[in-house]
């Protein structure tokens, strides 16, 4: 397994990066244990410092960070310099909330009248992140802006595709001035994972991904009895009821499924829609998608972009086969497409019945899985049955019923009136086969610390 830059507009190779050897994992190790140790106790002021200027060097840079972005894996420019303003965000929230969030809590202790109990939180030691290459900043903001902030230090297996968006993470954390070893990325082989998860000093692992990766590293965490956070897959419901504003939901629909090229665990995959409205819905969101207009990622007019990777067209390709041969029904919407780079034109998938594999299956790309509803109780029924219980959103006018159908909904987020997004003041995270654990805000920063009881008595 190499760890390789190929742009996905050109499919140019730019630049394979080695494994990285037994000994410079064994140091990365041995400096974030080092670090840790002297990590721990600084005050929040200090590591708010480093969190703010990793967030003013993110927006300083912003077009050299984003370029690298569009280049390695393809999004759009606008959307890369979007990931890299989050990021600096994310890095931002913590360097202002990290302290009151990890505030010690005093507990009331009713069974007697004298003494006094509380709750302190305190590092674990080294974290492993592992990501994926959709987002390739978010996701390494969304670990180390909170397990730094709490006191731990990271170490980071990211995607073998983008190898440069790692170190440029790793050079920004430098830059922004965290003690040598305090956040290191590396580039081990999958054993070398494993050996790093067994490690003693190695204390919790975080991993967002696929469920096969998920699994292979929650068993891992598991038999070294380690803590792990999960963040996977998902396949999330987009309802519109028959009072929705059909012109807002349709512009949020063809958003919602085809930004970052459809390759967001939370993009809106499946659209339920009412019986009432099913047919203008569609013509809608057809003639919507009809505008959707491929080409170079660095072009501002281009608003649909190519896959991450030939590999991921070819797969895509494969899954609609298979929706097909299941008996569900493909209309390709012809876009002009360039002659070379990894494209893929968006489908509309249909009549998709109860036992067709296709149902159940994550579409990582523009592929939109189409469903029409008898009514709001059949919407709900079709949205839950679904493996995964990421996100999902619904579509109507009437707030509160929107929020009674999102509390019947069973995923982790779910949204009125937009498709699930990514905020930096926002929780994120899943049920079901999508993971467990959460990510961000208050919930995120308190997955791994040790809740220490200190009771005076
Ligand atoms: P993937 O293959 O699971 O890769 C994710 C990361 O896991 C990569 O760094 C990968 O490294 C590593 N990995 C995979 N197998 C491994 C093993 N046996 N040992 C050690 N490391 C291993 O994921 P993907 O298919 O590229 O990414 C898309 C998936 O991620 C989708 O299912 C998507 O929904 C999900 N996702 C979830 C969230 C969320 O927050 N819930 C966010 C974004 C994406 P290599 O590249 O070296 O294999």
């Amino acid at each position: 397994m190499a760890y390789a830059t190929i742009n996905p507009f050109t499919n140019e190779q730019i630049r394979i990066y080695p494994n990285s050897t037994d000994a410079e994992v064994d140091t990365a190790l041995d400096q974030a244990h080092a670090a840790f140790l002297s990590w721990r106790g600084t005050s929040f002021a200090q590591r708010a410092q480093v969190m703010q200027k990793a967030a003013d060097i993110l927006r300083r840079d912003i077009e050299k960070y984003a370029e690298i972005l569009t280049r390695e894996m393809g999004k759009l420019i606008s959307e890369a310099r979007a990931e890299t303003e989050l990021s600096a965000a994310i890095f931002e929230y913590y360097a202002k909330n990290a302290e009151s969030l990890l505030q010690p809590q005093d507990l009331p202790v009713a069974s007697r009248d004298e003494g006094r109990a509380k709750i302190v939180f305190q590092p674990l030691g080294i974290l492993l992140a592992v990501e994926p290459w959709n987002f390739p900043y978010y996701q390494v903001a969304r670990i180390i802006a909170p397990q730094l902030s709490a006191g731990n230090t990271v170490v980071l297996k990211h995607a073998s595709n983008v190898p440069q968006s790692a170190a440029a993470m790793d050079q920004l954390m430098i830059e922004a001035g965290l003690p040598k070893g305090g956040f290191r990325n590396l580039y081990p082989t999958h054993d070398q994972v494993a050996r790093i998860v067994a490690d003693h000093r190695v204390r919790g692992v975080a991993l967002t991904g696929s469920e096969g990766a998920g699994a292979k590293i929650a068993a891992a965490a598991g038999s070294a009895l380690k803590k792990s956070t999960m963040e996977l897959g998902g396949s999330d419901a987009f309802i519109v009821l028959e009072d929705a504003d059909l012109e807002k939901t349709i512009k949020w629909a063809v958003f919602g499924r085809h930004w970052n090229a459809g390759q967001v665990c939370v993009s809106a995959k499946r659209l339920i829609v009412v019986d009432q409205v099913y047919d203008r819905f569609v013509q809608g969101y057809r003639d919507g998608v009809a505008k959707l207009k491929m080409g170079d990622p660095m072009d501002p007019a281009t608003t649909l972009a190519p896959l991450s990777s030939q590999g991921a067209v070819d797969n895509l390709k494969k899954q609609v086969e298979g929706a097909i041969a299941g008996g569900a029904k493909a209309e390709e919407i012809p876009l002009p497409m360039p002659n070379t780079g990894a494209f893929f034109r968006p489908v509309i998938l249909s009549d998709i019945a109860e036992d067709n594999p296709a149902r159940r299956e994550e579409f990582f790309g523009p592929v939109t899985l189409l469903f029409r509803a008898k009514n709001e109780e059949d919407a709900i029924n079709i949205a839950n049955d679904s493996p995964y219980g990421l996100g999902g959103s619904v579509f109507t006018k009437d707030e509160a019923r929107g929020e009674a159908v999102a509390a019947k909904i069973e995923t982790g987020m779910v949204y009125v009136n937009h498709p699930t997004m990514v905020k930096a003041d926002l929780p994120f995270g899943g049920v079901l086969r999508s993971g467990y654990g959460r990510e961000l805000i208050g919930l995120g920063i308190k997955e791994f610390v040790n809740a220490k009881l200190i009771d005076v008595v």
